[in-house]
């Protein structure tokens, strides 16, 4: 059986953890800064806190931004359900718009639900392919939705208009403009899951990139004690000789990374720009090829003038399909011994956002994106004559089906 994304540990990876365990310091310390100071290299931001989740870290910046009941935050339907759960754990109510045919957030359907109630927008870098950030950052900034806001608190107040905050759970090391994932957002929350890119088991970060007035150091600060518990001085700092004293100054939260996870982030993030992105592209690259001249097959945009995926996810669509014959396709190929996926069930369809009102039929481009996709097996260690099989057996799958 090709499985769908295996993690890949390897001795460098079991090493750095050892050292962590024998190190005597196994919750967030050294080597969780370090990850830190290395994600803000790569990414080029001027701060980043590591966190347990990037379902955390998005929750935990709503809050930061006083995102509460009354509030709305606009979010696309086609995600992981993480995105709009977050908006609910606060109280807020998760406004969601359709889809582009490239799978992210279209912009015109975001103008017409922008009101003063709107706190946050949370576009997705689905696949790993950036939104068309330019023309966000251009719409979030206009004088029209500046006006409308109506800033709470004090960081509200500072940015004067809604939060763009980027669910980049799929996009570490994507391109826009040249420039790293994480510097197009306000904010950016990048996933360290297990099937993600670059893992930690679990795992997540906050990238910051925000505007003038905002000190990063203190945002770093201020963050960093709400993800533990709100106390005023963490483990490690607590270890210097008398300074066991601490304060709580606000009843926190419980998210912060370990040591021993930095550890594997540590070791990955060294070879992802030089290996695991350059791995992945290749296998982006063989399957464009395999489909490119078949009838049926809808392929990915994953590179433009403008902007290059982290190639995370490989969405194929089947075109003129239903989501019967889409289901038996997968079916099918599963048959061959190939895993296989689909990104993602829109949140209209899940029970939860169903239950609280959304309806699948007012997103028709992401229902018909999601009735058509099949997420085909990519990682670093997918061999050229694994491609090969995925490819004979999606092809088989789909003319057993539809011809
Ligand atoms: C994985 C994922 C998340 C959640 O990441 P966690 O680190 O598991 O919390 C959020 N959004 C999207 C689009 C994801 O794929």
């Amino acid at each position: 059986m090709i499985p769908f994304s295996p993690p890949k540990i390897y001795q460098e990876i079991i090493d750095e953890v050892v050292d962590t365990l024998k190190s005597g310091w196994i919750t967030t310390g050294p080597k969780t800064k370090q990850l830190e100071k290395d994600l803000s290299a790569y990414c080029a931001v001027p701060k980043t806190l590591c966190v347990n989740s990037a379902t955390f870290g998005m929750e935990m910046i709503l809050r930061w931004f006083d995102v509460k009941e009354g509030d709305e935050v606009i979010l696309p339907a086609y995600t992981y359900c993480s995105t709009a759960n977050v908006v609910v754990h606060c109280g807020a109510k998760p406004v969601m718009v359709d889809c582009l045919d490239d799978f992210s957030i279209n912009l015109e359907e975001v103008k017409k639900k922008v009101n003063s109630r709107t706190k946050a927008i949370i576009p997705v870098d689905i696949g790993g392919y950036p939104c068309d950030y330019d023309a966000i950052k251009k719409f979030i900034k206009s004088k029209e939705v500046k006006d409308l806001f109506k800033p709470e608190g004090e960081n509200q107040t500072k940015l004067g208009r809604p939060l763009l905050m980027t669910d980049a759970a799929h996009s570490l090391g994507a391109l826009y403009n040249g420039l790293k994932s994480g510097t197009q957002a306000d904010v950016s929350v990048f996933s360290f899951h297990a099937v993600k890119n670059l893992t930690t088991g679990e795992g997540g970060a906050i990238a910051m990139n925000f505007p003038e007035p905002f000190e990063h150091d203190s945002i770093y600060q201020s963050l960093n004690i709400k993800s533990l518990h709100g106390q005023s001085k963490d483990a490690l700092a607590k270890t210097g000789k008398g300074a066991w004293k601490y304060d709580v100054v606000e009843a926190g939260y419980k998210g912060n990374m370990t040591d021993i996870l930095a550890s594997l982030g540590l070791v990955e993030l060294k070879r992802y720009d030089s290996e695991t992105i350059p791995r992945r592209k290749e296998i982006f690259d063989q399957y464009t090829k395999a489909f490119e001249n078949e009838a049926w097959a809808q392929l990915p945009t994953y590179k433009k003038e403008d902007r290059e995926s982290s190639y995370h996810l490989y969405l194929l669509r089947i075109k003129g399909i239903t989501e019967a014959q889409r289901d038996q396709i997968i079916q099918e190929i599963f048959d061959q011994e190939v895993s296989v996926n689909v990104h993602y069930r829109p949140l209209p369809l899940l029970t939860q956002y169903k239950n609280m009102g959304y309806k699948m039929e007012n997103y028709p481009v992401a229902f018909n994106n999601y009735s058509r996709e099949i997420t085909l097996p990519v990682y670093y260690d997918l061999t050229d004559d694994q491609v090969e099989t995925v490819c004979m057996a999606v092809k088989n799958a789909v003319k057993k089906i539809i011809e």
